[in-house]
């Protein structure tokens, strides 16, 4: 596809959303805004010889990203994947990880780079206009159907599934849960490092916003409070659960829970950085009440991707499943 996309001259979709990659800082004030366009960053990078579609269809700080913005992102892309070769979002870093997923569940099959900076335009190691001409090089690569959505950041293609922002201000500070790296991209080149998996996306775009508050998520504590946390989950729709270790629901809030799975969907992922849930060789039966109450266990995902699946479940009328793969 690269050389086709080369050749025919097909331009791809560099899609600008704000964050710190186009923060210039307002003269009077010394305030950053995401004032920066797609469209100039990319006319600074030497050598970007490649053609390019700009859009712009809003410019925030990516805190305040809401299901409304990501659906439109979403609307855009697909509206955009087939004329272009390969889409690249420009997004700030502080959510880059969920917007990357939200866009991996709802339109798995679009060549989808996300790209950010750590340090703002015009600052010493400004990161933004390497990581846009790297993501550039990953969105036309003949690989990049077969990646799906992912993040690129420092020099590293990482996994929408399992890429979080590990450090705040770190160059380096994109890395993944389970260690999984796809490739690396320098000097105009991908060096794939791994096998793409395919996962059992939703592969649908909600005809109605998921509702932000809709699920409850708790990320769960030794010493929880039985109040606190039935406070947190009454009236939702859905429950995601943070538990400990490979699963572990303290005596505390496990009745809260169970009663919680009798009404609504709970999904209960780990708060470990990684490995599996539900370790049945070391502690067998442990999880029967749970799974024997209906509580969905969700081995692979971070509880705020989990409450992204959940959202777009209950947006869609669809059965919460867990995301699973398979290697292509
Ligand atoms: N909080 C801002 C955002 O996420 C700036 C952080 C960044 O982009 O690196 O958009």
């Amino acid at each position: 596809m690269t050389q086709t996309a080369a050749e025919a001259d097909i331009p791809t979709a560099v899609i600008a959303t704000g964050g710190t990659i186009a923060m210039l800082a307002d003269p009077a004030s010394g305030v950053r805004r995401p004032t920066l366009s797609g469209a100039t960053l990319a006319a600074a990078i030497r050598g970007l010889e490649v053609p390019l579609a700009h859009f712009q269809p809003y410019a925030i700080g990516s805190e305040d990203a809401t299901f409304a913005h990501w659906l439109q992102l979403a609307r855009e892309i697909a509206a955009v994947a087939d004329a272009h070769a390969g889409v690249v979002v420009m997004h700030g870093t502080d959510t880059m990880e969920e917007a990357a997923y939200f866009m991996a569940e709802c339109l798995p099959d679009a060549p989808i780079s996300f790209c950010g900076a750590m340090r703002p335009p015009g600052t010493l190691g400004y990161d933004g206009g390497r990581n846009l001409l790297d993501a550039i090089t990953v969105a036309r690569s003949p690989l990049a159907p077969r990646l799906g959505t992912v993040v690129v950041m420092n020099h590293e293609v990482l996994p929408a599934w399992d890429v979080i922002k590990s450090d705040s201000v770190a160059l380096s500070s994109f890395s993944t849960r389970h260690g999984t790296r796809i490739a690396t991209v320098h000097d105009r080149q991908l060096r794939p490092l791994s096998l793409p998996l395919r996962f059992n996306w939703l592969g649908e775009l909600p005809a109605v916003l998921p509702r932000a508050d809709a699920v409850a998520y708790v990320r769960l504590t030794g010493s929880p409070g039985p109040r606190r946390f039935a406070d947190a989950i009454a009236g939702a729709e859905g429950v995601v659960v943070e538990a400990l270790g490979a699963g572990s629901v303290p005596a505390a809030v496990r009745a809260q829970l169970l009663g919680a799975a009798a009404q609504v969907p709970v999904v209960l992922s780990g708060r470990a950085l990684s490995g599996p849930l539900q370790d049945e060789e070391s502690y067998p039966h442990a999880w029967d009440d749970l799974l024997g109450g209906g509580v969905i266990l969700e081995k692979r995902l971070d509880g705020p991707r989990a409450r992204i699946r959940l959202s777009l479940c209950l947006a869609l009328g669809r059965e919460y499943r867990p995301l699973e793969a398979d290697l292509i």
